[in-house]
Order: structure tokens, then sequence, then C-alpha cells
């Protein structure tokens, strides 16, 4: 995606050959317009494939989330980093290690609002690693739904998750699929 791939150049910040900093537009100030057209080309690239709803995870997936789930006109639903603090019904958990944290957290999703028999479309703002990712599937397929793609608004392809991913049978779709990154170098697929 040429516009995202422009801003990426001409915003991001290659703090060093893994971390990029995107705050100006993804993850602190988010940049409507941009998202919305993040938004569109999620949609277009999932057009045809059923797809009855979006999901993320708090906090950066959710704006490129929310305009892709507008643009297809299903539901987002966002995967909480947070843990219940009373046993509550319904409620899956499981553990993800965090790549900006470097710590585990429990990611929790109400049984509610993600079916049997959805298709679910998992869109964040990185792909790295692919901790987040597998957890978030984790969930999905615990609460009986399908999960169709991956859209990842940024993928670090030098790191193991979108490979992962794959490998395990998922699709995966980067709008911006970094090559290789170095301090104040970015360079695309
Ligand atoms: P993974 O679980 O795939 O290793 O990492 C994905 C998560 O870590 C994303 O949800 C994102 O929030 C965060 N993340 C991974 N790499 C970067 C990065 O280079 N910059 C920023 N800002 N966040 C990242």
């Amino acid at each position: 995606m040429e516009q995202l791939r422009q801003r990426i150049l001409a915003d991001g910040r290659a703090l060093s050959d893994r971390v990029l900093l995107v705050d100006s537009f993804l993850n602190h100030q988010v940049d409507p317009q941009l998202m919305r057209a993040v938004g569109e080309e999620f949609a277009r690239r999932f057009a045809g494939d059923g797809v009855t709803r979006v999901v993320t995870i708090e906090s950066s997936g959710i704006a490129p989330a929310v305009m892709t789930a507008l643009q297809m006109g299903v539901p987002m639903v966002i995967l909480k980093k947070s843990v219940s603090s009373i046993l509550q019904d319904g409620i899956l958990q499981t553990e993800v290690f965090s790549f900006t944290k470097n710590a585990p957290y429990q990611l929790t999703l109400k049984r509610q609002f993600v079916h049997p028999g959805d298709r679910v479309l998992l869109v964040d703002d990185f792909l790295a690693n692919g901790e987040a990712a597998f957890g978030a599937i984790r969930l999905i397929e615990q609460a009986g739904a399908e999960v169709i793609g991956v859209g990842a608004v940024i993928a670090k392809m030098f790191q193991p998750g979108a490979r992962r991913l794959r490998e395990a049978g998922y699709r995966v779709e980067p709008l911006a699929p970094i090559r290789r990154m170095a301090e104040g170098v970015i360079e695309f697929e």
C-alpha cells in the first residue's frame, strides 16, 4: 500500500534493527484519513471471504480494525490485555509474550462477542514474532470461530511472525512488509 509506505518513510523512525516508531500516525497520535485508507485496503483484500467479525488487540490495533470493520459492515471486537479480577463465566484467556514490554500478559475475550461459525479477520498494527497473533488465534478458535486471515498494517518480515503464521496455514496480508531495518533505515519488500 503505497500511501502507507510513503508515510512510514516520511514519519516513521527505525530506532534499531528491531523497533519501528510510528507513534505520530498509528499508535499514539492517529491519522484518521490514513486509517480509513488502511481499512479500505483490508476490506478490498478480504472482500468475498465472508468475514463476519474483525478482531483486534488493544490498544494500537483498534484504529485500523474499526476502519476495516466499518468498511466491511461487520462488528469489531477488542481482545483485552487486562486480567479479569473476578472469575466470570464465558471468559477465555491466554498468555501472550509482549514484544514491546518484554513480559507476558493475559489476553481476554468474552465468548459473547465471538460466536461458533464466525469468520474472523484479525487486524493488528504490527506483526513481529507473531506471539500476539497466535494468542488472538487461540482465543478466536476456542470460541469456535474460524480465522480467515491476519491483516497486519506493518509486518517486519525479517522477524518470524509472518512465516510462522503462514506455515500454520493462516493467510497473512501485510500492508507494509518491511524487509530490513537499521537505525534510520527502512526497506520494504
Ligand atoms: P509480536 O507479538 O508479533 O511479536 O508483536 C506484535 C505486537 O508488538 C504488536 O501488537 C505491536 O503492538 C508490538 N510491536 C511489535 N513490533 C513493534 C515495533 O517495531 N514498533 C511498535 N511500535 N510496536 C511493535
